[in-house]
């Protein structure tokens, strides 16, 4: 039996098999629209930011894809045609490094096993282990459409990446030129940045006298001194640059310098780049080897020298030090430049060096030739797209952020030195040496002829394919009248939600390659599309961060990284979603407290217990021969002034909910939406609604049945209608209970597939509007704060819990007349024996009053043991007192202050001062005793 639940509420026994459902019944499944078939509502789509197929799922994923689900569920109940698409990413450097890995802890190298079978034994990897992070999706219960799920490698997506370079070489927008990289000698490879991991080593800092040559070509006897940490590299200096305000260099202006050990002039430039109180103020240019000095040779029009190998040998340009390994040559060139009387001066320093993060060698930066995108026209149409309003950034200053990197944009380096990726389309000809780009694998050369033609080695960044997304998932480039109904319903796609780290990696990138290619796609009508429509997203939302409770960043090195699954495996997915969802709201960083999931499991265990006590009283009027027609259910009951008072209430209350969370989500303001539902459930639900219930429903022989009926009925649908409004925060719990209330035959598959409490202004206003509800909620706000207040006085005076007492209460006509219909309530509640209705205001102690509203006193008569209580009160002193030294103690030291946490030290504080006021409390009382 479906609502026979288990007593207590246990997220894993219900989580695993609702998500096992989701994916087997494909309940998120968007099928390509038909013509006879074109779905329901307007199309919703989102891209799921495709993690890393080598990825792990941590914390930062579980909070975007909670922010995108809650969402994408919301707008789904709305009535949206919802799609999400999933994927993962071939990341190329990670993956091809971890199967290296492997390879080495095999006894053998990547490159014994050639190219081919590498990349085979890379796609046998991915089959076996490249799934973890969507099986984890699927675990936590992402609602995205699992037959559409991609891999950046696809044929499908790689169709996309060759088309769009071939397409762009064409335009004239790719390009090969010169460009640093960090080289690792050892395993003879260009590796990116973030392959490199910096160290600091002590070193040297060498001062060389280079000779100033005078304008006839003569030595004119004076030098300048350069500094630099790598010797070696001054074979291939071109030029040593100073600041042009320097005021001891001006004499120098247009002078040539000496290169040292090479004897060819160089000249002397003059750039502000320089730095004046850097060394000596004088820098030596090596383009070949520096990607600052690249840059200022770039601006100076110099030529580079590369004077290094592969191997990290001196090669050829390096004169008489050719082939010696770069170290042996720098201790040869320092000692030639001491035994020339050129060198100044050596100083230790400390050097940050850059290693191979897979063989520790140290990095060379060294020139090569790669491949780049011309990328200005691309920009500018991205930038153009955001300042004609076609997408909007939330938070708003990411725009900021956005045009200050588009306005200073550089070209792209999209080549890399890798096996594993999509191999650039483009061949060399052993013959002409010229290059052919080719949609289809050619056999000759385009400009000769020749079939001695190579394809080239280097694969694309791998941001180039993930930058196609948008498009290529649709189906770019064949758009074809019978192919295009994917595109035409889905591009542009609605939302990415996304980290602010990938702003310019992705999202730009997207940008950029959307405007450009989706602009060439007419529309289906065969008109030229706009931009507004070339877009891939109409809007961006940045999430923050996840912190850790004292709002440190997580980081493995400080070691206070929170695993989502072990913390799922403790409070269940929802109450970590709840979590997630409680304190996000664009911009703000998320300071992740377990505490707080431990509370939002026993808000999920406060929901169970609500539905095993509505189930018990169903079975109860059973018992009694009524039934509850479930078909009432998933409605909102049409509210008149035959509705008894409380169910006026609670409607409501429910309907100013459900608005709040409506208006809440549509403005990424999830914690109000979360906090709102959570508000409702607990307080006018559980404890307000359910409390009455135990006082009113009425099983006995006597019963009024069609009033039983009517309000078992109606806590069943607010019941019904509540699990809707948080179900996309909490899907699984929603899920479970849904199905529950229905007895097990709920009116689709899913709740997430049911409709989401909106209603009409109309109906608002006739259960909201005070003059369309007979003034119910302020009516019933007086009834609910006489039993706060009565509830407050009783504790004062120190009434038993359990014992009732008598009130006496002066009320004007609204709320007396709200207290006399539900005197049977404030009875329970307030644990009240019987009312006097008092015709004038209540003055004297112990008087409890609400503005001129009403006021009252609770009619008690204390018996105080005097001899007992005096006992009681000096222990309790003597309890304060101690309490009250040793917090003294601690904030009296100095060492545990500052290493206590602030929230820690606020803590103890609040505490202090509350001991004390007990203490003075009790010492009152104590002295008001009578004497023995
Ligand atoms: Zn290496
Ligand atoms: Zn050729």
């Amino acid at each position: 039996m479906p609502r026979d639940l288990p007593k207590a509420y246990d997220p894993a026994a219900i989580e695993d098999h609702w998500a096992e459902y989701w994916v087997r019944e494909k309940l998120f499944a968007q099928p390509t629209p038909t013509a006879d078939a074109d779905g329901n509502g307007e199309p919703y789509t989102i891209l799921l930011p495709p993690p890393n197929v080598t990825g792990n799922l941590h914390m930062g994923h579980m909070f975007e894809h909670t922010e995108s689900d809650i969402l994408m569920r919301w707008r789904r109940m709305s009535g949206d045609r919802v799609l999400w698409v999933p994927g993962t990413d071939h990341a190329g450097i990670a993956t091809q490094m971890l199967v290296e890995r492997q390879i080495v802890s095999e006894g053998a190298t990547r490159q014994q096993l050639g190219r081919e079978a590498f990349v085979e034994r890379v796609w046998k990897w991915r089959e076996h282990y490249g799934g973890v992070i969507l099986d984890q999706m699927k675990r936590l219960g992402a609602s995205v459409d699992w037959q559409r799920e991609y891999f950046t490698m696809d044929e499908k997506l790689s169709v996309a990446v060759r088309e769009a370079f071939v397409r762009l070489h064409e335009q004239g927008l790719i390009y090969r030129g010169a460009y640093i990289v960090n080289w690792c000698p050892r395993c003879q490879t260009a590796i990116s940045d973030l392959e490199v991991f910096h160290e600091e080593q002590s070193g040297h800092i060498w001062e060389i006298r280079y000779p100033v040559v005078n304008k006839d070509g003569k030595d004119s006897g004076k030098f300048l001194s350069v500094a630099t940490t790598r010797p070696e590299t001054m074979l291939g200096d071109v030029a040593v640059a100073i600041h042009p305000e320097d005021e001891r260099y001006l004499h120098l202006h247009g002078m040539k310098l000496r290169l040292p050990l090479m004897g060819r002039e160089i000249p002397i430039i003059l750039d502000e780049w320089v730095s004046r109180d850097f060394g000596t103020g004088a820098v030596k240019v090596t383009p070949a080897h520096d990607p600052n000095d690249f840059a200022l040779a770039e601006r100076h029009h110099l030529p580079s020298i590369n004077v290094m190998d592969d191997t990290g040998h001196i090669n050829a340009e390096g004169g008489p030090y050719a082939g010696l390994d770069r170290y042996v040559a720098r201790k040869k060139i320092v000692a030639d430049l001491e035994e020339q009387g050129l060198l100044a001066g050596i100083k230790d320093h400390v050097n940050n060096i850059g290693h191979c993060d897979r063989c520790k060698t140290v990095v060379e930066p060294r020139l090569s030739t790669q491949w780049f995108i011309k990328i200005q026209p691309l920009a500018d149409k991205a930038k153009e797209a955001v300042r004609q309003g076609h997408i909007k950034f939330t938070p708003e200053m990411y725009e900021k952020t956005y045009f200050e990197w588009m306005e200073n944009i550089h070209d792209w380096c999209i080549s890399r030195q890798l096996w594993w990726g999509h191999r650039i389309p483009a061949w060399h000809c052993a013959d002409c040496h010229k290059i052919t780009v080719a949609r289809v694998d050619p056999a000759a050369c385009a400009h000769c002829g020749s079939k001695k033609i190579t394809q080239e080695t280097d694969v694309l960044d791998t941001w180039f394919s993930s930058g196609l997304l948008p498009v290529s998932v649709f189906g770019w480039p064949n758009i074809t009248p019978e192919t295009r109904a994917d595109f035409d319903a889905f591009y542009p796609t609605s939302l990415l939600v996304t980290g602010f780290d990938i702003l310019f990696f992705w999202v730009a990138r997207m940008i950029m390659f959307g405007c450009w290619f989706a602009g060439d796609v007419p529309k289906p009508d065969g008109s030229k599309r706009s931009l507004a429509d070339s877009v891939p997203f109409r809007e961006v939302y940045i999430h923050a961060l996840v912190r850790d409770a004292n709002r440190e960043k997580m980081s493995k090195t400080k070691g206070n990284v929170l695993d989502p699954i072990e913390v799922v495996k403790q409070f269940g997915t929802d109450a970590v979603r709840f979590t997630l969802a409680s304190m996000a709201s664009p911009g703000t960083d998320i300071a992740f407290n377990i505490a707080r999931t431990e509370g939002y499991r026993a808000f999920a265990n406060k929901i169970w217990n609500a539905a095993r006590f509505l189930f018990m009283n169903i079975d109860r009027a059973a018992g009694i021969g009524i039934t509850i027609d479930l078909s009432e259910l998933g409605t909102i009951p049409v509210i008149g002034s035959q509705t008894p008072d409380i169910g006026r209430w609670v409607w409501s209350e429910f309907h100013q909910t459900a608005r709040k969370v409506n208006e809440s989500l549509e403005n990424y303001r999830y914690d109000d939406a979360a906090n709102a539902v959570y508000q409702f459930f607990w307080s006018i639900f559980c404890d307000r609604s359910l409390e009455i219930a135990k006082v009113r429903l009425d099983f006995s022989e006597t019963a009024d049945r069609a009033r039983t009926k009517a309000a078992l009925t109606n806590l069943m649908q607010v019941f019904e209608a509540t699990l809707r409004l948080l179900s996309p925060f909490m899907p699984f719990i929603t899920e479970e209970l849904w199905h529950a209330v229905y007895d097990g035959n709920p009116p689709a598959k899913s709740i997430a597939l049911a409709s989401y409490p909106l209603v009409s202004q109309e109906h608002f206003d006739l259960v909201v509007d005070s003059a369309q509800n007979d003034g119910v909620m302020e009516r019933l706000k007086y009834f609910w704060e006489l039993i706060g207040d009565v509830l407050s006085k009783r504790k004062e005076i120190g009434i038993p819990e359990k014992e009732p007492a008598p009130i006496v209460v002066h009320a004007v006509p609204m709320a007396r007349r709200a207290f006399k219909e539900n005197l049977d309530v404030i009875s329970k509640l307030a644990r009240v024996s019987s009312i006097e209705f008092s015709e004038t205001d209540i003055e004297g102690p112990d008087v409890f009053r609400n503005l001129s509203y009403y006021s009252g006193r609770v009619v008690y008569q204390r018996t105080v043991d005097v001899s007992a209580e005096r006992e009681r009160l000096t222990k309790e002193i003597a309890k304060y007192e101690k309490g009250l030294i040793t917090a003294e103690q601690q904030l009296g030291n100095g060492d545990f202050l500052a290493k206590a946490p602030p929230n820690v030290v606020e803590g103890l504080k609040k505490q202090e001062s509350e001991t004390r006021a007990l203490l003075e409390k009790a010492r009152a009382a104590l002295a008001s005793l009578p004497q023995k």
